[in-house]
């Protein structure tokens, strides 16, 4: 344990720095990336997943080209 008490944490407690985490290609067509109100919770799903069989996201809105 890093003993540090804010961010984001692995299940094992590690930090995770979310920026080191690659953005899935899903998000790239979601109307909710880049939004500073999702921020938190787009970066605490992608962690959570990270190393994980595909991409899943239960709030995916798909990006309006209009
Ligand atoms: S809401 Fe989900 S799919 Fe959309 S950008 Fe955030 S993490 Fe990606």
């Amino acid at each position: 344990m890093s003993g540090e008490t804010e961010g984001f944490f692995n299940d094992d407690g590690t930090p995770v720095n979310p920026s080191w985490v690659s953005k899935p290609g899903l998000c790239v067509t979601c109307r909710h990336d880049n939004d500073p109100g999702q921020e938190v919770f787009c970066a605490l799903t992608r962690v959570d997943q990270q190393g994980g069989d595909g991409f899943r996201c239960e709030a995916y809105g798909k990006l309006s080209r209009e």
